[in-house]
């Protein structure tokens, strides 16, 4: 196909249409859909999406914490440096590019907490003390898409950055635990593991190589692949063969110094104060490279094989890393997608109606009066929806009707040519149990103040959602 300035040719398949031949008059396009393992979020889910991220957000707050937006897009080398070389996410998952305007290597955010430190940094952020900040958005990860794990996915997690102590961790895990509670999720349970320092670790590291190295045979590839790379992460493995061996490693908290013990046992004893339950599980060790010391993994049984939830842990020298100043940090990222999933199964019931008032009209004076009560009812902080046209046109009162129930609004508030002439609304009830006279003739001036009167009266009036936990 020409382009219309006949500067060569456009793409038919770039267009996303079907060829067809020039007589057609009409073209016929292909439907196209979205990236795999990349969702929609569709309105049906909204309410629970809302509720959790406005309980999150309240929660954080709570405790002091600040919003911080950053770019979804950031310079690969961010990601190369700051999550290690030979991790999962590095080696495999990232979205990476070159920009073809400037030859720019950047990178789709894997996670978060890499652009937050470089924000802080670039803005010099903890100048005038620590900082506690916060975020939520998407992040990508070019993963096997399955239950739990998706191409795009969402993280809202905190990060405490210039805090040294065990105070930061164990505050951490308490603001998730209140965070939980909040949204009526039970049986997520705490895993808790220390991982010690740089020196620590490499002196675990080079016994366990020599460990899997007496047992080559029984590695899998995997495992072989990380055997001098990355040898913590076959501690993580899910092979179901290779559990006797991993549970006979070395154990990384063997070998922790005095400081780092007594910053784990710390954490324990104020998580013990604050009647926080958990475990410690010596094979966690987190698949990225930056954590030192204090990891930690909320786990349900419910999800199947991707049961975390949310997962954290200290990062003493990730600033450093980047270029910054000594700045002791700790944070945690949740899976959004997987908590609201667990929402769901753990039976939270939630509806949203459109709004609390649905405005039909019939014939022009009538939809010029409509514009303006639907104006004045929002002034008073009514959620309304004005009937418009659509395809069909604007339809009869009956269809219009058919609509504002749908809407699941409380009062349906008509204006025909009768209502006009009279100076009055019919304000409809729409829901059975509101009112037993269920029409009423209202004066226009006095539409708002009868609903706002009739809908505060109604303890059900918030149409936003109801929680029952
Ligand atoms: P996993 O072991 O499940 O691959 P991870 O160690 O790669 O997790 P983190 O980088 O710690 O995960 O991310 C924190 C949280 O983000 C996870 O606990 C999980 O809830 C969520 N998450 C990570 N990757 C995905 C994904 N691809 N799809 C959906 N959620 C994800
Ligand atoms: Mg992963």
């Amino acid at each position: 196909m020409q382009s219309p300035c006949g500067k060569g040719s456009f793409d038919s398949q770039l267009l996303g249409m079907v060829s067809m031949s020039e007589n057609k008059k009409s073209e016929k396009f292909e439907k196209i859909t979205a990236v795999k393992g990349m969702n929609d979020m569709l309105p049906t889910d909204a309410a629970l999406w809302e509720l959790f991220e406005n309980t999150a957000q309240s929660v954080f707050k709570s405790y002091g914490f600040q919003q911080i937006r950053t770019p979804i897009v950031e310079q690969t080398s961010l990601f190369a440096r700051g999550l290690g070389a030979v991790t999962d996410v590095v080696e495999k998952e990232m979205y990476s590019f070159e920009d073809a305007m400037n030859g720019d290597r950047l990178t789709l955010r894997p996670e978060n907490t890499a652009g937050v430190v470089r924000a802080a940094i670039e803005h010099n952020l903890t100048y005038d003390g620590p900082k506690r900040l916060w975020y939520t958005g998407p992040m990508f990860r070019h993963e096997k898409p399955q239950r739990g794990r998706y191409r795009q996915f969402h993280q809202m997690g905190a990060e405490s950055l210039g805090f040294t102590g065990p105070d930061t961790d164990a505050e951490l895990i308490i603001m998730c635990q209140r965070l939980w509670d909040d949204l009526g999720l039970r049986n997520v349970r705490l895993e808790l593991n220390s991982i010690g320092d740089a020196v620590e670790r490499g002196k675990h590291r080079a016994d366990l190589i020599a460990y899997f190295e007496q047992h080559q045979d029984s590695l899998d590839t995997e495992a072989l692949r990380r055997l001098h790379s990355n040898p913590l992460r076959i501690l993580d493995t899910k092979n179901p063969t290779m559990q006797t061996l991993v549970n006979g490693a070395p154990k990384l908290l063997d070998y922790l110094g005095a400081e780092s013990l007594k910053h784990f046992e710390d954490v324990q004893a104020i998580l013990r104060h604050n009647c926080i339950a958990f475990t410690i599980n010596n094979r966690l060790v987190r698949g990225l490279d930056y954590y030192n010391r204090t990891v930690f993994e909320w786990v349900s049984e419910e999800l199947g094989a991707q049961g975390t939830i949310c997962a954290g842990g200290r990062y003493d020298t990730l600033v450093t890393l980047f270029g910054g100043k000594e700045t002791p940090s700790c944070g945690f990222a949740m899976g959004i997608e997987r908590i609201l999933e667990l929402m769901k199964l753990s039976g939270e019931t939630h509806s949203m109606n459109q709004c609390d008032v649905y405005v039909v009209h019939q014939g022009e004076p009538a939809q010029l009066q409509s514009f303006v009560l639907a104006e004045r009812l929002r002034d008073a902080g009514l959620d309304v929806v004005l009937h418009c046209a659509s395809l069909q046109g604007l339809g009869g009162f009956k269809s219009q009707m058919k609509r504002a129930d749908a809407s699941g609004a409380a009062f349906a508030v008509i204006v025909g040519e009768d209502e006009m002439s009279q100076g009055k609304a019919t304000v409809k009830t729409l829901r059975a149990n509101e009112l037993v006279n269920n029409q009423t003739a209202v004066p226009f001036d006095s539409v708002v103040d009868y609903l706002v009167g009739q809908i505060a009266g109604n303890e059900n009036h918030d149409h936003a959602f109801q929680i029952h936990h």
